[in-house]
């Protein structure tokens, strides 16, 4: 079992909120990912915890989806710390561009916060004094990065590799290339020399050659139908929001719907609007049954608790 080097602490966290990867050295405390802005008083305290009077000096966001960026503000707020973003998304931050920065288009929330530079691929950090390299993951999201440290044979893989699959590949969604991606990216972590992977979701692993032969046959399968790719994504989305705001009623999901364009996307290519209350009464169903993530009660969709 390869276990972690001191110097970094993973805050393994629910699904609403990605992980957080405190790295600390003589010089600076750095944060890769900051979770989702409803979590952010929770992140705050359990970094006030573990620096005690140390200041946070350093976030890293591999990319700007709001359960990795949704705890900026907070700690901005709370310590002068320095901002790194993915340099495609400067413009964007800068204009705070709710629409380019997809909080709005997938019905989700994120304060407002700024930055002070920019990351891409092929620059190298030193975080918990080791050496990053910064790995460009497109596939998932087209302007996420990855941390590479070579020594130890580390990946900060964010949501581009899971022990279980990988995040919804967005682009595809949207009449973009995506999978094509995802699949490069997966073969660009399988000539690396990966021994542990600190995923944006889940615990740490270290079976790195199955979670990738997983990844591989996830995205031949989705390949095959990009109809798999779209009703994943409308799951997952209406499951985040109802861990976000804990309940809703039907019409009221239909309107998110509606309003969210990268559901409202996913929606187009599941089935017509006219059967979009049926298609989102199914779906709700299927995610009710078997213990899942939901339950309904009447008109009411709800979070298992
Ligand atoms: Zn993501």
């Amino acid at each position: 079992m390869i276990s972690l080097p001191e110097s970094i602490r993973v805050f393994e966290r629910g699904w609403l909120s990605s992980n957080n990867v405190l790295l600390i050295d003589a010089e600076r405390v750095a944060l890769v990912d900051t979770g989702y802005a409803t979590h952010a008083p929770q992140t705050l305290a359990l970094l006030q915890q573990t620096l005690g009077a140390r200041p946070l000096d350093l976030i890293v966001n591999t990319h700007l989806h709001s359960d990795h960026c949704g705890g900026n503000a907070l700690l901005q707020a709370t310590w002068p710390c320095r901002t790194a973003i993915p340099v495609a998304e400067a413009d964007a931050v800068s204009a705070w561009d709710e629409a380019r920065l997809t909080f709005r288009p997938t019905g989700q929330h994120c304060d407002r916060f700024g930055f002070t530079g920019t990351i891409a691929p092929g620059m190298h950090l030193t975080l918990g004094a080791l050496d990053w390299e910064v790995l460009g993951a497109p596939g998932h999201d087209p302007h996420s990065l990855m941390l590479y440290c070579a020594e130890h044979g580390i990946l900060i893989s964010a949501d581009a590799l899971w022990e279980n699959g990988f995040g919804v590949i967005f682009p595809e969604l949207e009449g973009e290339s995506g999978f094509a991606e995802q699949q490069a990216v997966l073969e660009a972590i399988a000539r690396l020399d990966v021994r542990l992977v600190i995923p944006g979701h889940g615990a740490p692993f270290t079976n790195v050659a199955a979670a990738l032969e997983r990844a591989f046959s996830r995205i031949a399968w989705l390949r095959a139908d990009p109809l798999r790719n779209a009703k994943n994504a409308l799951k997952v989305l209406i499951v985040f929001k109802l861990l976000d705001v804990r309940e809703m009623r039907f019409d009221t999901l239909l309107q998110l719907v509606d309003d969210a364009s990268v559901m409202r996307a996913a929606a187009s290519m599941l089935a017509p609007r006219g059967e979009w209350p049926a298609l989102l009464r199914a779906m709700v169903s299927e995610l009710a049954a078997k213990n899942g993530p939901l339950e309904v009660d009447g008109e009411r969709v709800l979070a298992r608790l």
